[in-house]
């Protein structure tokens, strides 16, 4: 019984706090509609004239309007600051793709996935899909426990079955290193300038018509309709399909095309407070032993040993998933 206890996956509390999160964003849109305050959408937070729309819709206007609007650029200064504070942390906290994807690419538990910068991981380095399970630090999922003066930790190396003791190794490892630390222009930063080019060109924001948060709303939006008001409308077939073809189809939505992370992580550059930090001393990696668990599990590729990670979503992942406790997400240093 215990045993059984003990093999559960644990939940992580990163997770549920993203969930609880992701929950309050859709009753905030649907007690907006209901008490008719119109405090609109996470595209749109706001009542009239008091209201935050996406940084990259804000360009988009201008782009169109093909010059400086004063309102949108008080509202994209106000997300720059904002951005400044909390960095890419719409992209886990509250963007719904992430919880979509899980939805309708359920991942199957137990696969070992070997990860595209060469480490097996126990779970998958894929967009937003590796949260379900504390990750255990060995490659292959078999954990070592080995005697480390009082306390005991996890031994992150199969190799390191033949080692006597954690605690006698003292070499130090040099950190991993994340595919995507530090700055990086990629096919998203490509979509983006495509994006404000086409604004530009037809003279409205051409993107918000299959942006996928946008459009989760409308769906949101639209059935709230069909159920209040008995409104029937295309948009709730047509909407719903191009949804689930961009979740679906173009898997590597978050990583390889999305403009609205390309613009944030542009802006996440200016962001130095509630990152995760790692404590170098406790980390297994200053003992010699080869973890790489907090790298393996996270869902932008990055280490959260690096000084630059502008692409940190603060999902917490890496923070669940090390077994030294070595990591976690501070407001400053
Ligand atoms: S570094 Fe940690 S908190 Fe940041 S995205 Fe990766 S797993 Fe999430
Ligand atoms: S911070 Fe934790 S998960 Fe990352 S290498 Fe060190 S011990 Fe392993």
């Amino acid at each position: 019984m215990s045993d059984k206890k003990n093999s559960a996956p644990k939940k992580s509390r990163f997770r549920t706090a993203r969930g609880w999160v992701a929950f309050a964003c859709v009753a905030f849109v649907l007690a907006g509609m209901a008490f008719r305050v119109g405090i609109g959408t996470p595209s749109a937070f706001g009542i009239q004239q008091i209201s935050a729309i996406c940084p990259l819709g804000a360009l988009e206007t201008m782009a169109g309007a093909k010059g400086v609007m004063l309102h949108p650029l008080l509202l994209f200064v106000l997300v720059v600051v904002l951005i400044a504070l909390v960095g890419k942390a719409f992209c886990a906290w509250m963007c719904p793709i992430p919880w979509l994807q899980k939805f309708f690419r359920p991942k199957k538990r137990g696969v070992a996935a070997k990860g595209e910068a060469g480490h097996d991981a126990s779970a998958s380095r894929n967009d937003s899909d590796a949260d379900s399970v504390q990750v255990e630090p060995s490659a292959a999922g078999a954990a070592q426990i080995a005697e480390s003066g009082e306390e005991q930790v996890a031994c992150a190396s199969s190799a390191c079955a033949a080692c006597p003791g954690a605690s006698a190794c003292v070499k130090a490892l040099a950190p991993v290193g994340g595919k995507r630390d530090g700055v990086q222009l990629d096919s998203r930063h490509a979509v983006l300038v495509g994006t404000l080019a086409s604004a530009a060109v037809f003279g409205f924001p051409v993107f918000c018509l299959i942006c996928p948060v946008g459009l989760t709303f409308a769906t949101i939006i639209g059935l709230w309709n069909l159920v209040q008001f008995n409104e029937p409308s295309w948009a709730l077939v047509i909407f719903p399909i191009i949804l689930i073809a961009e979740v679906t189809v173009l898997r590597k939505w978050c990583s390889r095309i999305c403009p609205i992370s390309a613009l944030v992580s542009l802006l996440s550059n200016l962001n130095v407070t509630l990152r995760p930090r790692v404590k170098a001393d406790v980390c297994l990696r200053s003992r010699g032993v080869d973890c790489h668990a907090c790298v393996d599990v996270c869902p932008e590729q990055l280490d959260p040993h690096s000084k630059r990670i502008p692409e940190c979503s603060k999902c917490g992942k890496c923070v669940d998933a090390c077994p030294a406790k070595a990591i976690s997400i501070k407001l400053l240093k």
